[in-house]
């Protein structure tokens, strides 16, 4: 069984740890290079972009990730997504740029920052009602030609795929269901 990697530097990574464990999957919290070439996928957490940024920097992890991303799986939610994102139009940050979409930081507004509402998901030509939790969230502003959109909150794409990248603006390490994890798990195994 491949293991996945949580980036552990900053952010809700034990949120998502306790989803993979309840699947049954091999967990590991990665903080180096070392670690990360251990994985068969990359989750990047939640939490907040700019320290997430610094961070990987610091721990000479930029162009690790890069490279990792190029014939692995990645997975980013919320402030993760924000990392893997090529354009920030809102509150910018230095990011990863591996996935073709505009996202605005912070953009749900002041009053309703933070929501539990459902979400539609299309997985595998099936939709899904899913509880979205979204905390400060990023907006998904547009997505590039070779970007999927896989799920929507009202009008808003809120989870996206292209190739190795999924991306999701809500947390779904805080939900029960644990059909987008499983979703990226297939993705992993997808891979030979
Ligand atoms: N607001 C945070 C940011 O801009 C993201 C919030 C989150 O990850 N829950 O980085």
């Amino acid at each position: 069984m491949k293991t996945v990697g949580i980036l552990a530097l900053q952010g809700d990574f034990d949120k998502h740890q306790k989803m993979l464990d309840s699947l049954g999957v091999n967990v590991l919290l990665v903080k180096t290079v070392a670690e990360l070439l251990k994985c068969g996928g990359l989750i990047v957490p939640g939490g907040e972009s700019t320290t997430l940024s610094l961070l990987l920097k610091k721990h000479d992890m930029w162009k690790p990730v890069i490279e990792f991303a190029q014939d692995h799986p990645v997975f980013g939610t919320c402030a993760g997504l924000i990392m893997l994102s090529k354009t920030i139009t809102r509150e910018p940050v230095d990011t990863l740029g591996l996935i073709d979409i505009e996202t605005a930081r912070n953009a749900y507004g002041r009053q309703v920052d933070s929501f539990i509402d459902d979400v539609r998901l299309e997985l595998n030509g099936k939709t899904e009602k899913y509880e979205g939790v979204f905390i400060r969230a990023p907006r998904i502003v547009s997505c590039g030609n070779g970007v999927k959109p896989l799920g929507w909150h009202n009008d808003n794409v809120v989870l996206a795929e292209q190739g190795n990248i999924l991306v999701a603006s809500f947390h779904p390490e805080l939900s029960d269901d644990p059909m987008v994890h499983q979703y990226f798990l297939d993705k992993i195994n997808q891979i030979l």
